[in-house]
């Protein structure tokens, strides 16, 4: 799924999606990534493909597998998978250590990764810690971003970051070197053990 009307209007290849190097991209993908599952595949090649030919929105992957080990007959076994590109604004926040340091660090290695864009960052502001207030300020920011990973992807992406910076488990309104916390993420609405958007500070 993309804008064609570039291309339709210009009649120019470089306009268009080259989809020779489409096909290329999934013959190399499928020799190199060995897996078990249909659903694995389907989803680890519709990324590929969204961060390898980025002017696409989404991306949708089907899969049919003539000879799967079922003993009934039939057709064949077939996996539908869409991703795509979605707009998130993750929250940063430091009060431990190089704040800005590891703020800018997170950003700029989400930036580094084909999964993510950065489309832009606020400026820092100085808050005070709240819950256990007998702490340092904190200094506080967002993040627009484009991202193709799912919200819970997301999260454990966010939770990587937040690692390196080196938080370690602490109190829930404890200091941490780096706290990255997902505000929205397009106008999705979850709200489970793990996950809640739009985030509890934002309702
Ligand atoms: P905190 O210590 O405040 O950063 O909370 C961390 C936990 O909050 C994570 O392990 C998440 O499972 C959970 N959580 C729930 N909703 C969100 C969200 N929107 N963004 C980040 N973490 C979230």
């Amino acid at each position: 799924g993309r804008d064609t009307s570039k291309a339709a209007n210009s009649d120019e290849l470089e306009d268009s999606i080259d989809y020779g190097k489409v096909t290329q991209l999934i013959s190399t993908f499928m020799i190199k990534n060995q897996v078990n599952l249909l659903e694995t595949l389907a989803n680890q090649l519709a990324v590929e493909l969204l961060t390898t030919f980025t002017e696409c929105r989404n991306v949708t992957v089907e899969i049919r597998k003539p000879n799967a080990p079922i003993p009934v007959t039939f057709q064949d076994v077939a996996i539908k998978v869409t991703r795509g590109w979605h707009t998130a604004y993750i929250a940063t926040g430091s009060n431990m250590g190089d704040r800005e340091g590891n703020i800018e660090n997170a950003i700029l290695n989400l930036g580094a990764d084909t999964k993510f864009k950065i489309i832009k960052t606020s400026n820092y502001y100085e808050t005070k810690p709240y819950g256990e207030e007998n702490q340092d300020n904190f200094l506080n920011g967002m993040v627009k971003l484009k991202t193709c990973c799912t919200p819970y992807e997301l999260l454990d992406r966010l939770k990587v970051e937040e690692r390196r910076a080196g938080r370690v488990k602490t109190s829930k309104w404890g200091p941490r070197p780096l706290d990255l916390d997902i505000i929205y993420y397009d106008d999705i609405i979850i709200d489970d053990e793990n996950l809640t958007i739009p985030h509890g500070d934002m309702v």
